[in-house]
């Protein structure tokens, strides 16, 4: 009887924390041009893929995040047409934002080709429907190059990123900020993928006081994800529309039977609301970086 194998998550080791996952079968694992990937199956949380020792996306529980850093802004925005997911590879995000037909164009800039060709083979559900629309546009390139170079505009961009290390670190700096600003619409949103506070609060903190240098608002919301490790999951949020945050719960419920009322797990109009209120501890990390 061959040996249970266990793969950890090793993303916090410094912090003395390591989640492990049984392994049912390992479905593929490679060293791709820029990180580490394994893809397996779960008992529990079915496929699991791993970059570089950090858990990305699972079948079971990925509809938490992806529905958060899809319609949180653009409910919170009301008019989004033109969107750019960053990173984001899986297209789990791009296929909930696909669910707002008033969006026009989706584009989406992911770094690794290989993670894009990973996902249309093992993660049909989200990629299926994705390269089906018309509306979606795929570029492999580095996020910080194309911000600093397009000559588009978007409504909202979606930082859907590793943590910050490897390729990803760069999508934590204030000048790839400085740049996603330069690529804002007028009164457009930002939104970022903003790890733990309670395990990454340094991260959270950073991000807040770039937000805080270059936006008018800046703030988070967050969401508990079963096997992002720590707790409360952080979304990083900034605009220079300061009125967007602070929407009626009404109004974004009028705004979801306008689009459709269509099929969420996670986000509701109630939800939507309740996940700017934070903990007292999270709200001193933003109120710190806000200072
Ligand atoms: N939701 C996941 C999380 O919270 O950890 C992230 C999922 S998504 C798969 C992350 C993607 O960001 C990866 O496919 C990775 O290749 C991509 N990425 C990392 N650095 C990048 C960069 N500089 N430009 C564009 N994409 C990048």
């Amino acid at each position: 009887m061959a040996e249970q194998r266990w793969i950890p998550e090793t993303l916090f080791d410094p912090e003395g924390i390591r989640m492990s996952y049984a392994v049912e079968r390992v479905i593929h694992e490679t060293q791709t041009a820029h990180q580490h990937l394994v893809l397996f199956e779960h008992r529990t949380f079915g496929k699991m893929l791993m970059l570089d020792g950090a858990t990305q996306v699972t079948t079971k529980d990925e509809f938490i995040y992806h529905e958060m850093m899809a319609h949180v802004p653009i409910f919170a925005h009301g008019k989004v047409r033109d969107v750019l997911i960053i990173g984001g590879g899986d297209c789990g995000i791009a296929e909930e934002v696909l669910k707002h037909k008033s969006v026009k164009r989706v584009t989406q800039v992911e770094i690794d080709a290989s993670v894009i060709a990973f996902a249309k083979e093992h993660f049909p559900e989200f990629t299926r429907p994705v390269f089906a629309d018309k509306r979606f546009e795929s570029v492999i390139d580095d996020g910080m190059r194309f911000v600093g170079e397009t000559d588009r505009r978007f409504d909202v961009i979606i930082v859907d990123s590793t943590d910050p290390q490897g390729p990803g670190a760069v999508l934590f700096t204030r000048e790839f900020y400085a740049r996603c600003k330069r690529c804002l619409n007028k009164g457009g949103i930002l939104v970022t993928q903003n790890g733990v506070p309670f395990l990454q609060s340094g991260e959270l903190t950073a991000t807040v006081r770039h937000f805080r240098r270059l936006f008018k608002d800046a703030a988070c919301t967050v969401a508990a994800i079963p096997t992002y490790v720590g707790g409360h999951m952080a979304m990083g949020y900034a605009s220079d529309d300061t009125r967007l945050r602070q929407t009626s719960e009404k109004t974004i419920a009028a705004r979801y039977k306008k689009a459709g009322r269509f099929s969420t797990k996670y986000w509701t109009p109630a939800v939507h609301r309740a996940a700017f209120a934070l903990p007292r501890f999270i709200q001193e990390l933003v109120d710190k970086a806000n200072a």
